[in-house]
């Protein structure tokens, strides 16, 4: 595989990186660059008409394997492509969908799995959520509750009648389908009786419960099954192995959790900001306060956007990559913390007012505000989530510090 990817010289790039900024001006509608640009949330009919501008040009999953519409593209080249969308203010695709279950059924599901549910991720028929978080599960996710239970039915087929619950679900209400972690081995010990099941979120006996967040957005969902009954061959890999499918599906999760495209989208946002706003007679930008902290945000961004490459490149020669993959969701949720905190320090008292729907479309600023401010603290507190989410900070100290560490 490795002797197809593309190999880039600086001139390549360069024609690819024009190539790209050419087809953004000329695909991404202006409203939603400006919600892109603010940091605000995109609907659903936005992010799909995006991506079938993406899907027509080819680039809707540039990573996955030619035969599924790849690119078969260098690391340094997919860096390049999602920097010029950041630049020009063009969406993320959804990541659960095409960083995870994607590559996912790509790696481990049968050939009609594949048929199947490829092609309905790639024509955005089905869109995704992660279902492995329970209410009493989740650092200790090995710890999981959700009972699968095989059975034959009356006609002869054979099902999983699934009971439980997920919780912390995101974009749940989006989603046509949903990947689970099933417990179908009470007893053997808590990793070995652990499956790996796609259950359509149209089942009888799937629900979902919203749950707002303290930035007033519906991000979250609890999903509840009760008795579903989910096909056998909706089943990924062999029972009772999908402890080894979501440790593999993690540590991908988690090189995508540096965030780089995100963190270089919110600090081209504060250095907007920095050139928008004036302090004590001076572009805040040359304010020594802001500058030093800044320039300290810039290279931590390029050291580890830097360092994602590399990893990617290991990825890309077909390395398994480990759990110093960890690494990098600290460093990438905590700068994106840091660059929060200071649009909020440099907006100041202009983002305490809360406006829930400066969310999802552009305030009108009062007169002398900026337009970045009705929506600073919530962004903030999204933020404040990206600690937790695809396992806690102290979980992957604890990770590091044993396993890569040996402490
Ligand atoms: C933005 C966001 C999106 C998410 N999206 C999804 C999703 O789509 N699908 C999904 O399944 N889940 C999702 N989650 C859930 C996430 O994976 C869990 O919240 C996370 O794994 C932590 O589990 P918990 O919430 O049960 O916290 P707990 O495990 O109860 O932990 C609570 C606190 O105790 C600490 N702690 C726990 N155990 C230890 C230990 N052994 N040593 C030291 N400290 C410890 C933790 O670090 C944490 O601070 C999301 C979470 C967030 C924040």
């Amino acid at each position: 595989m490795t002797d197809s990817i593309t190999t880039d010289d600086d001139a390549s790039l360069q024609d690819f990186r024009r190539e790209v900024r050419e087809f953004v001006a000329r695909s991404l509608p202006h409203a939603v660059r400006e919600k892109v640009r603010l940091g605000l949330e995109l609907s659903k009919p936005e992010l799909v008409d995006w991506q079938r501008r993406l899907a027509e040009r080819g680039w809707l999953a540039p990573h996955w394997p030619a035969e599924w519409q790849g690119c078969n593209w260098s690391a340094e080249r997919r860096a390049a492509f999602q920097e010029e969308l950041v630049l020009a203010h063009a969406p993320e695709s959804g990541g659960i969908t095409f960083e995870m279950i994607g590559p996912i059924l790509i790696r481990y599901g049968t050939p009609a799995q594949q048929q199947y549910f490829l092609p309905r991720i790639l024509n955005q028929e089905h869109w995704w959520c992660q279902g492995y978080s329970e209410p009493n599960s989740g650092s200790d996710l090995a710890s999981l509750k959700t009972r699968a239970v095989r059975k034959t039915r009356p006609d002869g087929t054979e099902v999983y009648v699934v009971s439980g619950s997920k919780i912390w679900t995101s974009y749940a209400q989006y989603a046509d389908w949903v990947f689970c972690l099933v417990r179908t081995d009470t007893e053997a010990r808590a990793q070995r009786g652990i499956s790996f099941l796609l259950i359509d979120m149209r089942s009888p006996g799937v629900s979902v419960r919203p749950l707002v967040g303290i930035h007033g957005w519906h991000l979250f969902n609890q999903v509840f099954f009760d008795e579903v009954e989910v096909p056998v061959q909706n089943l990924v890999g062999e029972e009772n192995a999908g402890w080894t499918i979501a440790k593999s599906l993690l540590e991908h999760e988690r090189l995508n959790l540096a965030r780089v495209a995100e963190n270089r989208r919110r600090l081209a946002k504060v250095r907007a900001i920095g050139n928008e706003l004036e302090e004590g007679g001076q572009p805040l930008s040359q304010r020594p306060w802001f500058a030093r902290r800044m320039r300290a945000l810039e290279v931590r961004l390029e050291a580890l956007a830097a360092t994602v490459l590399r990893f990617r490149k290991r990825a890309r020669a077909g390395e398994t990559l480990g759990p110093e993959t960890g690494m990098l969701k600290l460093l990438g949720s905590r700068l994106i913390q840091d660059i929060e905190n200071l649009a909020v320090d440099a907006l100041g008292p202009d983002t305490l007012a809360y406006d829930r729907a400066a969310h999802f479309e552009p305030a009108v600023p009062q007169a002398g505000q900026s337009a970045y401010a009705a929506a600073a603290s919530a962004r903030r507190f999204v933020t404040r989530g990206y600690s937790i989410a695809g396992g806690s900070s102290e979980i992957q100290h604890e990770l590091l510090a044993k396993q890569v560490l040996g402490l």
